[in-house]
């Protein structure tokens, strides 16, 4: 630490994202729940020569094709779209600007909310999940804080149906509910489709996984216009240029193709279920998950050995160590290729132990 960092942050500890290796063609990188699949066709389409000269120009202020081609599929109004330089930035605004009486949120969930609050000097309150890793709302009852629910979650892939979330809006209409719907897309449904009852709820999305851009750094907000003005206000007071004009783009073309995002995202779901019963025809123990990963606890053996011995054979998955998860490791659905490679590796293993 220099002598000039703030004393008042000298305790942050920052979000540690998965790894991301240089090697990464000779490795089966299931760590980081990206997509096997490139971006859409028309994501390439729209990259064209014309538009790169564009980037000496500052990106466009106002409703952009991005925003009208969400507004579209969602039902909603441009207006009430809010883009961001991926969901990290949207949920930064989020714990900034919108947390008036402190976050609350599950022990197992999404590790950077956390750091948010740190950051942010954001006071937090940690309600655990249950022993089966399942969110009980009525454990959030009565709580004033603004609620943070990864749906599905984070690292489990457990969902909360569209009645369940209502519900949690019902508590208090006087507390706002941010629902991040990172991995909504591999079997859930949105609460999109509730933001024109409810003005305490604020949906999160990300370009990152089912959209096939996560180098692109594209993330949303989608709630009632006075929510989404409000984010405009604290972005505006930033960093008003975040998503850059390709990445504007991209997005675009990436919404516009429902085509192509149905055929990817029900390749993992078959793939995730076929994943699924061949780990657990293998002694695994697995929750049902509506994400585009899996929670897998080896039984056999721990979760870091695990980790470790697929690592030495090429293939990286997720290990948390903490006390709740260490006999898990979280592994992201790649190409149904890279799968089979997983649960041949997984035999190899278990036939060493
Ligand atoms: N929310 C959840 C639950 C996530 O797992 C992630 C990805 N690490 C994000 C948000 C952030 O995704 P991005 O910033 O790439 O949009």
């Amino acid at each position: 630490m220099s002598r000039f960092f703030d004393g008042k942050l000298s305790s942050l500890v920052a979000y540690t994202p998965g790894e991301q290796p240089k090697n990464v063609r000779q490795l089966i990188k299931l760590n980081t729940n990206e997509s096997p699949f490139p971006p859409s066709p028309k994501v390439f389409e729209a990259l064209t020569r014309e538009k790169i000269e564009e980037l000496r120009l500052y990106p466009a202020i106002g409703i952009t094709p991005l925003q009208e081609a969400t507004a579209k599929f969602y039902g909603i109004r441009p207006e009430q779209v809010f883009t961001a330089n991926g969901s990290d930035e949207a949920l930064a605004f989020c714990f900034h600007g919108l947390c008036p009486n402190g976050a609350v949120f599950a022990d197992l969930t999404y590790g950077f909310y956390p750091v948010f609050c740190d950051m942010f000097r954001i006071p937090m309150h940690i309600i655990p999940l249950r022993e089966d890793f399942s969110l009980a709302i009525e454990d959030y009852a009565g709580r004033k804080e603004t609620v943070f629910i990864a749906n599905p979650n984070a690292p489990t892939g457990m969902y909360l149906n569209l009645d369940t979330i209502r519900a949690l809006l019902e508590q208090d209409r006087d507390r706002l509910v941010v629902v991040d719907e990172a991995y909504v897309d591999f079997g859930g449904e949105s609460a999109v489709s509730l933001i024109g009852e409810y003005d305490n709820l604020l949906v999160i999305q990300t370009f990152s996984k089912s959209r096939q851009l996560a180098g692109g750094r594209l993330g949303l907000a989608m709630a009632c216009q006075e929510l989404i003005d409000d984010l405009n206000k604290l972005k505006f007071s930033f960093n008003p240029y975040s998503v850059n004009n390709l990445t504007l783009l991209e997005g675009a073309a990436a919404m516009e193709d429902v085509e192509y995002f149905d055929a990817c995202r029900n390749a993992i779901i078959e793939t995730r279920a076929r994943t699924t019963s061949a780990l657990r025809e293998r002694g695994f123990i697995i929750p049902e998950s509506m994400a585009n990963f899996i929670w897998a606890n080896p039984v056999r053996i721990s979760g870091k050995e695990y980790y470790e011995k697929l690592r030495e054979k090429g293939i990286l998955v997720r290990y948390f160590s903490g006390e709740r998860t260490k006999q898990h490791v979280r592994i992201t659905i790649g190409s149904e290729e890279q799968m089979q490679r997983l649960v041949a590796a997984t035999d190899e293993i278990f036939a060493e132990v």
